[in-house]
């Protein structure tokens, strides 16, 4: 039969299936995508997990996935979105994964200069009888998990008292969404959105942000409003096993972001003696102290695809984040230990997967990071050089020494993020037919296409 006289519907219905015609179904499986974001993970993080916990001869989880490419991240100007920003960040990046449609710095799936809302992948998923979830180690109100259902001109509006905000000291951050505020027309406020919406299944930090009161109330907080809604409200990782009735789960288990599960020294200028440089003691990553009962990434991820498993199929998105945070902060076994939580949540998701073969798991990043991995000592230390920027050195599980850099500015304040391209890495049905190079905004298209509720993508 030949597929290009079939009349469009009928082809919608094959992508839907994503069966050929006549072959009858072993059994009615539905398509379902999970889609993991580290966010900030660049080949210099994937590199250092590599030669931490399992050798420079050893194979993380990600290096046996069967299919991997290299995708360019697309980041415009607020003023003229024809140009193009060369470094984005969280919201951005989201914003093109979850819409498909790549987006200014700092805005939540709308539009650069327009703010047009942008429908997400999410919302379609809903829409089309799916289930859905949003699992971090962040804030769940943060840009990463917000681009997938919540809709704002600034991240930051993520309370209603955050909408209007000024902060003298940091102009750049100062806030105005009051045209977004729901007494004048606009959706509210992220952690209102989040309350109010039907996602199944909301897991991670940021509690802090739901005891907030609603907008035109004088004590409903928002916290409230999530239970009116239907969410089993749940903040202890132990409730993860436990017996929790039907329905949809809001579990929030830090005040703000989750704790990070490794800790060590936090990298710092080269100083000189006499002017030559003083090179920092090696040392080695430990369990973060304050890591406690925080529940893990792969603990989170087993009890999403546990609740989501159902015949329509389902879209969840699961966030590593704080290989981003960490990063920004010279915290290098901070996120050398988030990697290691990514790890463990794709592995969970391939074993789902095996057993459910309609699976779709995509791991890819939002961004790159200021850490790059650097000569433990300068092969210019001869003549009295050493590393600009801050610098750490890390003695590996197998008894290496990794020197670890950043320098992306000459402040006290933070690393900036680079602009440097991100790999996809996927398993699960279609895989033979990605392109080895994509655009950010293409993650949206595989998701949509697998799911049934975009056009199919690749064209066949
Ligand atoms: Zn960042």
């Amino acid at each position: 039969m030949n597929k290009n006289i079939l009349p469009i519907a009928l082809l919608v219905l094959i992508a839907a299936c994503n069966k050929a015609p006549l072959e009858p179904a072993a059994e009615a499986a539905a398509p379902s995508v999970i889609l993991i974001i580290g966010d900030g993970m660049d080949d210099q993080q994937i590199t250092m997990a590599r030669n931490y916990f399992v050798g420079m001869n050893g194979r993380l989880v990600l290096d046996d996935m069967p299919y991997r490419s290299m995708i360019q991240v697309q980041t415009v100007q607020e003023d003229d979105p024809s140009v193009p920003d060369y470094v984005g960040d969280s919201a951005s990046g989201a914003t093109s994964m979850a819409t498909g449609v790549p987006t200014s710095e700092g805005r939540i799936s709308t539009a650069a200069n327009t703010n047009d809302r942008l429908e997400t992948i999410m919302e379609m998923a809903m829409a089309a009888g799916k289930r859905t979830g949003i699992v971090t180690t962040s804030r769940v109100t943060d840009a990463t998990p917000s681009s997938f259902i919540a809709h704002m001109s600034n991240r930051y509006c993520e309370t209603p008292r955050g909408m209007v905000r000024v902060d003298e000291a940091m102009p750049q951050d100062s806030t105005d969404c009051s045209a977004e505020f729901i007494a004048n027309g606009g959706p509210g406020s992220i952690v209102e959105q989040i309350a109010g919406s039907e996602v199944d299944i909301y897991l991670g930090g940021g509690a802090g942000r739901f005891n907030d009161i609603i907008e035109g109330s004088d004590s409903e907080t928002i916290r409230q409003a999530a239970i009116e809604n239907g969410f089993n409200l749940i903040e202890d990782a132990a409730a993860l096993n436990g017996e929790l009735g039907p329905g949809k789960v809001l579990g929030l288990f830090a005040n703000g972001h989750l704790q990070e599960r490794m800790s060590g020294p936090v990298a710092r200028y080269i100083e000189r003696e006499n002017g030559a440089p003083v090179w920092p003691e090696p040392f080695s990553c430990e369990l973060n102290p304050e890591f406690g009962d925080t529940p893990s990434l792969a603990d989170m991820t087993r009890f999403a695809l546990d609740r989501l498993e159902n015949d329509a199929g389902f879209m969840l998105m699961i966030e590593s984040a704080s290989i981003d945070k960490a990063a920004h902060y010279w915290r290098a076994c901070g996120h050398i230990g988030e990697m290691q939580q990514l790890e463990e949540s794709v592995q969970v998701a391939l074993e789902y997967a095996a057993d459910n073969p309609e699976t779709l798991v995509l791991v890819t990043a939002d961004h790159g990071q200021p850490a790059q991995m650097i000569p433990n000592i300068s092969g210019l230390a001869p003549q009295g050089h050493a590393p600009t920027g801050r610098f750490a050195r890390i003695r590996t599980l197998e008894g290496g020494i990794m020197g670890i850099g950043y320098a992306t500015n000459d402040s006290e304040l933070w690393e900036e993020h680079s602009g440097v391209q991100i790999p996809l890495y996927a398993s699960g049905p279609g895989i033979e037919r990605l392109p080895q190079f994509l655009f950010q905004s293409d993650v949206f298209r595989i998701a949509a296409s697998h799911l049934g509720v975009g056009e199919p993508w690749p064209a066949p």
